[in-house]
């Protein structure tokens, strides 16, 4: 099937072909595991995780590969301010070694809550720097690095020919200036550092020795040292938040087009922002966030709050809020409500494999055109109200959709049906029955007051016209 995919190098949408036959590197910038992971971030993830089952429904076997950042990331974009680590650390009272692994740990059950399939590998920067300092001196040879004394190796943007390529800057243009506050000892405004020393006088907790003197390493190096020994010199996807394109990823490909060649990386691709109501971008660093517990917190499937990220293109922008929040979690319930029917069907015949056949390539192929997700799931939409098509074929094209898109629509359809055959503790079918005797009075105020006891204890009553029902929740 024909994959096209939109490429922030080109500015343009391409045909996808990998660089080696049935195969696909995939490297995503991870997590800085410095506080918990916001749905912004999440989105991100979420993303990449149907880029990923979209490449292998389409039969690539993909090397996928998520960072984790320990080390090295500044407040500030200009390489100075503090480590956002070590500033983590003294917020939480705990050592950068136990938030890095309380973090990450905690970032890998949001991962496993929305039913991301897990990297092939997730390596740290702290476990990399042998290779970080390999790459710091091959550049050094080159010729692309000076000292700035006391404060570390930076490297020398002018000395690269098509600095900023990726977004279109250049050296004397749009990157210089506002966002990133000017070091007057650097050469170019665009110059960062490879290598930072540690302050004198003070013990950082994460500092290693090195030929240029005792530091870390600057936060862009990490992502090229550990892509390159992971995935090769050349790999076919590099993934980030929109974020990451103008600075972080155009200082990736400046370390690493002098060494391998370019082009690096075939396709760039990244996500745009999940923002708030006032159009403000989610972020870590102002210390006001939601993340996956918020949500779970409020009663809601981590699944509804996929589905909402999935009814956007991963090239706009998503306002999040909980009224849409709300409504995406309707929507994914009407689906599983529907699909659990069919799956409690007697009769469901037998799958017909050339509607099947139809009904898979029409997801695939919208899906593998540029990863229209909202557009696969009215696909979706219209296959459960498609009355052709017998339960058997809907069920396994559903299996097919969760495969495709990890929405667990079949485990949360049989959870719902086991739980319609679940009978209500007495104390919950004696606030129904006080609620039926409250109706029969009239006395409305007192039944939704019961409803309210009876949602509270985690259970649905459904008025039918045979009496009311207690239904388990989700
Ligand atoms: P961080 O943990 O801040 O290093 O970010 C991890 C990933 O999430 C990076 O690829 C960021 O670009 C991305 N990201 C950060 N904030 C947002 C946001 N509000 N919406 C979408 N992606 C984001
Ligand atoms: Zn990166």
């Amino acid at each position: 099937m024909t994959i096209r995919l939109f490429n922030t190098m080109s500015r343009k949408i391409e045909e996808f072909t990998p660089l080696a036959e049935g195969k696909v590197g995939f490297y995503s910038c991870g997590p800085t595991v410095y506080h918990y992971a916001h749905i912004g971030n999440l989105r991100y993830f979420i993303q990449n995780d149907v880029l990923k089952r979209m490449l292998t429904e389409n039969g690539y076997k993909v090397t996928h590969v998520i960072n984790i950042t320990d080390v090295g990331h500044l407040t500030s974009d200009a390489d100075s301010g503090e480590d956002k680590m070590e500033k983590g650390a003294a917020r939480d009272n705990k050592s950068v070694w136990e938030i890095a692994k309380f973090y990450k740990d905690e970032f890998l059950r949001d991962f496993d809550d929305l039913n991301l399939i897990r990297p092939t590998y997730m390596p740290h920067a702290t476990e990399y720097i042998q290779e970080q300092i390999d790459l710091i001196k091959q550049l050094e040879e080159l010729g692309y690095t000076y000292e700035i004394e006391g404060d570390g190796i930076y490297y020398d943007t002018s000395k690269f020919v098509g600095y900023g390529k990726l977004t279109g800057g250049s050296l004397s243009g749009n990157r210089a200036g506002a966002r990133v506050e000017f070091n007057s000892l650097k050469r170019n405004p665009t110059d960062f550092a490879l290598w930072k020393f540690s302050p004198k006088d003070e013990k950082r907790q994460m500092e290693w020795d090195s030929p240029w003197g005792v530091g870390f390493p600057g936060w862009h190096t990490e992502c090229c040292a550990m892509s390159m020994k992971l995935l090769g010199n050349h790999f076919d996807i590099h993934a980030g938040g929109e974020d990451l394109s103008r600075i972080h990823h155009n200082n990736e490909i400046a370390q690493s087009e002098p060494i391998v060649g370019a082009p690096w990386v075939k396709y760039w691709m990244h996500t745009s922002f999940l923002v708030d109501k006032s159009g403000e971008k989610m972020s870590k660093s102002n210390g006001e966030f939601l993340g996956m517990e918020a949500i779970r917190s409020r009663g809601f499937d981590p699944m509804a709050y996929k589905y909402l990220v999935l009814l956007s293109h991963f090239q706009a922008q998503l306002a999040f809020s909980w009224e849409g929040l709300e409504s995406a979690s309707n929507g994914y319930k009407n689906i599983v409500k529907k699909l659990a029917t069919l799956l409690s069907e007697t009769d469901k015949g037998t799958v017909d494999k050339a509607v099947y056949d139809i009904w898979h390539d029409k997801m695939l192929s919208t899906l593998s055109d540029n990863m229209k997700t909202a557009e696969t799931l009215v696909i979706v939409q219209d296959l459960l109200k498609n009355s052709d098509i017998n339960p058997a074929t809907k069920i396994a094209l559903f299996e097919f959709v969760d495969r495709l898109l990890g929405l667990q629509f079949i485990d949360r359809a049989n959870k719902l049906n086991s739980l319609e055959s679940e009978v209500a503790p007495a104390e919950v079918q004696a606030l129904a029955d006080a609620r039926t005797n409250a109706k029969s009075e009239k006395n409305w105020a007192l039944a939704d007051e019961l409803r309210a006891q009876i949602d509270a204890a985690g259970w649905n009553i459904i008025d039918t016209p045979n009496g009311s029902k207690l239904v388990k929740k989700i």
